[in-house]
């Protein structure tokens, strides 16, 4: 035993303990977690009429006094299990959205739908991957001496892709400060397609909600250049959502027509500074709008969802862009695994997030994220079902209902997380056993000519 490595030793003694089936049981509920929540507490749940006990939990009985409940985290870096589930919901979300299902009725598929893909602008010229780099047949450099082409053929994993020609002429302030308002643009531009679908049809704009809904759901993703793109889904509806028909002026060419213009339209001028002046701030050039054809159960709508899904499941160590975790010093920043690039980048949040102007826009508390605040999926509330939701059906799967008529009494305290070497070990045979089950039944199911 002495020859093993301490992980391995650690696992041996759990598995000789006298608890270790019931916590097993906890470990394969949490779908293998790489990092649970340890809970101490205890739920009483109470007929309301006659105060009878119909349920009583209390983790004094568990192995450890706690119980352990999946992180839940979406990134595949941080937790694999946690973050696979979340991509299914994912998947299930904007998939509903496009095609019907969990409450949401079949008659969406007919109705104007885009896969719309808003770019950020350029900050200064970076090194592409694919054709020839930046050719220049005249040379010529660039104030601080640096060529202004490059002339190479990068393959698309080269570290020099999405990386500035010159540092010194990227314009590090614009791009941190488009990240902090990128939402603000993005809620100016869905104001703007509205108002402009109203004036296209002759309709006061404020009457457009007695008319039509538009519903999205729109994820945040960061390209090579660390620069984030924003793709969505935008559906238009009647007035109630999801069930009601749209107008007959609804049609996908106006849609279309408005998107367009609003995404070259819509701008956000940053607060004004000392050390930066005055920003005006828009989109891209480069927008694009691709028409979801109502063909049935057409692949599109499939693709769209996986696509939208595999991205939000991606951690910062494929992206490369930022890092997992916030940083709370200059020196995280510095020892953080990024490119020069992405250091910059936060170096330049951090800086910025000093000056007392741009305070309200927190940079020093998202320098992880480059400046860009928020979440990475985000949806209208009336675009399809919810997380939450998705999670209620999965509880009440497996048991844990509400019972109607019932009090619930329950009080739960936070006491650690984690696991200790021997115990992620047994967790990640758990998650390998759960996903290679999955896959034996998604084979099963396709070799049966079954519905996939
Ligand atoms: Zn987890
Ligand atoms: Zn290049
Ligand atoms: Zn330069």
């Amino acid at each position: 035993m002495r020859h093993l490595p301490e992980a391995d030793r650690d696992a041996l003694r759990i598995a000789q303990d006298p608890d270790f089936p019931r916590w097993l049981q906890q470990i394969t509920a949490t779908g293998g977690c790489a990092h649970p929540v340890h809970l101490s507490g205890h739920t009483t749940t109470l007929d309301n009429a006659t105060g009878e006990i119909l349920r009583h939990y209390d983790t004094r009985n568990e192995p450890g006094e706690r119980l352990l409940v999946r992180c839940r985290n979406r990134r595949s870096t941080v937790c694999g299990p946690c973050s696979r589930l979340h991509a299914g919901d994912t998947f299930h979300l904007v998939r509903a959205g496009l095609l019907g299902g969990k409450n949401v009725p079949a008659s969406v598929r007919t109705r104007p739908r885009l896969f719309v893909t808003l770019t950020a602008p350029s900050f200064g010229a970076v090194h592409r991957a694919g054709q020839t780099c930046r050719p220049r047949r005249d040379g010529g450099a660039c104030e601080h001496g640096r060529p202004l082409g490059c002339g190479t053929v990068h393959a698309p994993d080269a570290p020099a892709v999405g990386q500035p020609l010159c540092p010194d002429c990227y314009d590090y302030t614009a791009h941190v400060l488009w990240h902090a308002h990128a939402s603000k643009l993005w809620d100016r531009f869905v104001i703007d397609v509205r108002r402009r679908l109203a004036s296209s049809a002759g309709i006061v704009q404020s009457r457009f909600a007695h008319h039509a809904r538009l519903s999205f759901a729109r994820i945040a993703e960061y390209q090579k250049r660390a620069a984030v793109h924003v793709h969505t889904v935008v559906r238009l509806d009647g007035p109630d959502g999801p069930t009601d028909e749209p107008p007959a002026w609804g049609t996908t060419d106006r849609l279309t027509r408005a998107v367009h213009a609003s995404a070259q339209r819509v701008t956000v001028r940053t607060p004004y500074s000392l050390a930066t002046g005055e920003l005006e701030l828009s989109w891209g050039t480069q927008t694009d709008v691709c028409v979801l054809h109502a063909k049935g159960d057409g692949p599109d709508d499939d693709a769209v969802a996986a696509y939208v899904a595999k991205y939000v499941s991606k951690g910062t160590d494929e992206t490369g862009a930022g890092t997992d975790h916030k940083v709370t010093t200059c020196d995280d920043i510095d020892s953080a695994r990024v490119s020069r690039h992405v250091r910059t980048l936060m170096h330049t949040c951090w800086r910025l997030g000093g000056l007392p102007e741009y305070a309200p826009l927190r940079l020093r508390t998202w320098t992880h994220t480059l400046g860009y605040r928020g979440h990475i999926l985000t949806k209208s509330r009336a675009y399809s079902t919810t997380y939450a939701a998705l999670r209620a059906q999965r509880a009440h799967h497996h048991g844990h209902t509400d019972t109607p008529d019932a009090i619930t009494d329950a009080h739960w305290r936070y006491v650690g997380s984690g696991h200790t070497p021997g115990a992620a070990l047994i967790a990640a045979g758990v998650a390998e056993d759960i996903a290679q089950n999955r896959a034996a039944v998604r084979d099963a199911l396709s070799a049966g000519g079954g519905a996939t």
